[in-house]
């Protein structure tokens, strides 16, 4: 950050700091908690007539659950005499998904761009939990916080963990970057480059080697590196790239300790030193060139797993006086849509004061000269974002096509973009033409596979933990049937009952 950069943040700090009281603790939202339990410690809950979706085939039968400790202990079909239990609930034919997980979102992030620029810093932090109570209701019970507020992200697992919070089974990050890097700057942003239990500067592969041991002994359960040629906010600087040496010596440090490494990249240069270090998931996509068959072949060799976060281009993808096709195609679908949902998931997911912002900053937003002129509050840089929405869909349908291993994950935490809304995500990439029971089985198999939690998470079957979503209508007909769930269960426990 030069001088000039670092006046105009502080400027940005000092206003936000000035007006931080404008909201008070009567504006946010009180504390959700669960519904009354089904059945006590050790006894057993059957769920009758159900439509258990089979995420591995995509079909769809007739049965019953019978859960107990926490865990799915059967699933039978409609005819057969069920087991003893000790209470049942007949869920009338309605459908049956395993938890959602979100393989990439950011728990702590308050999903606006003036989340904490106009005042809204209490709304922020009840933000956080707000986070994970909506997880929760909207069927999402494991996620993958890949990184934010990092001190703000541990206390909510912890709180989440003595069932303080409720909120979905965490899976936090340890980040390793070289200094005036992508992550290094963005964790500097929010004050927390002195919180070194999180983050560690990673210049050298000798660093790199030391970094994830030091994140095995934090009990990270991933570690995540990038590589960003342009930042997303106006008022940041141009990242500095770590060098592939150093990428190879944490990828082969972090292979013999059996920790995954995930790439944040979005562009054709990091993907190369991504797949020459050997890295095991790939966040978002490449957005500045075709994947070529051979780029395909070679990440279906490594056996690494891409995550797309569709999301971000419906989130941070806007018409400009200068862009052209936002009347066809992919674009024209994600404008139409966003007119539709975007403000009413904002006031469904966000604290109210957040929501009103978001309302506010779409409607900016929308106005392509917007984009015309100088702003002091930080803004989207369009320059970061203006090929999502063709190339990098392109790439995600080749990579769907090529039959690369795919998770799912929204970026949730990211302006206009919520970690509880994997629904929408499924959506978007239903309407890029992903077919449904694929997709849904990267919301649950697939990532359950690319967090090494496959043995337990992922899919209905007996000895696996007892995360479930129900919905009034079949989901793999549309994730519209998705947006709002009946029931929720998380640990085989009622969690959440519309
Ligand atoms: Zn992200």
């Amino acid at each position: 950050m030069n001088r000039r950069e670092f006046m105009k943040y502080s400027a940005f700090l000092a206003a936000a700091a000035a007006t931080s009281s404008l909201i008070s603790c009567d504006d946010l939202s009180e504390k959700y908690v669960k519904p009354e339990q089904l059945v006590l410690p050790g006894e057993k809950l059957l769920l009758s007539n159900a439509s258990v979706i089979d995420v591995v085939t995509g079909r769809i039968s007739t049965g019953h659950i019978l859960l107990q400790n926490g865990r799915i202990l059967h699933v039978f079909p409609n005819d057969d005499t069920p087991m003893a239990y000790d209470r049942a609930l007949d869920l009338c034919g309605a459908y049956v998904s395993p938890g959602f997980i979100n393989a990439h979102c950011h728990m702590s992030m308050p999903c606006t761009v003036s989340g904490i620029g106009e005042g809204l810093v209490l709304a922020a932090t009840r933000q956080t939990e707000r986070n994970a109570e909506e997880c929760i209701k909207h069927g999402v019970t494991t996620i993958r916080d890949m990184a934010s507020l990092s001190c703000l992200v541990h206390d909510l697992k912890t709180k989440i963990n003595r069932g303080n919070v409720v909120g979905p089974r965490m899976i936090t990050s340890f980040l390793l970057d070289v200094d005036a890097g992508y992550l290094t700057t963005m964790t500097t942003m929010y004050g927390l480059i002195g919180d070194k239990r999180y983050f560690q500067a990673t210049n050298t592969p000798r660093e790199g080697r030391q970094g994830v041991r030091k994140a095995m002994d934090q009990g990270a359960g991933l570690i995540k590196i990038a590589h960003q040629e342009l930042p997303f906010a106006t008022i940041l600087p141009l990242p500095k790239q770590m060098d592939l040496k150093t990428t190879r010596a944490i990828c082969n440090e972090a292979a013999r300790h059996g920790i995954n490494v995930a790439l944040h990249h979005t562009d054709y240069e990091g993907f190369q030193k991504g797949l020459d270090a050997g890295v095991t998931t790939f966040e978002h996509i490449v957005c500045d060139q075709a994947l070529t068959d051979k780029d395909l072949r070679r990440l279906k060799d490594s056996g690494a797993y891409i995550t797309p976060t569709a999301s971000v281009g419906y989130a941070i993808s806007w018409e400009t006086t200068t862009d052209q096709g936002w009347d066809t195609g992919v674009k024209k679908l994600i404008a139409d849509e966003r007119k539709r949902l975007l403000v009413d998931f904002a006031y469904e997911y966000c604290e109210e004061p957040l929501a009103m912002a978001i309302e506010k900053e779409y409607e900016r937003y929308s106005n392509p000269e917007y984009f015309d002129t100088f702003h002091l509050m930080p803004t989207i840089n369009l320059e970061a974002t203006k090929t999502i929405l063709d190339i990098g869909v392109e790439n995600l349908i080749r990579c769907y096509e090529a039959g690369i291993n795919m998770g799912c994950g929204n970026d949730g935490g990211i302006p206009f973009d919520f970690p509880g809304a994997m629904a929408l995500e499924m959506y978007i990439l239903e309407k890029t033409g992903l077919k449904t029971a694929d997709i849904l089985r990267m919301a649950t198999l697939n990532n359950a596979k690319l967090m090494g939690m496959d043995h337990d998470i992922g899919t209905i079957e007996a000895g696996k933990i007892g995360d479930l979503v129900v919905f009034d209508k079949n989901p793999l007909e549309t994730f519209e049937h998705a947006f709002k769930p009946l029931m929720v269960f998380q640990n085989g426990e009622l969690a959440y009952k519309a």
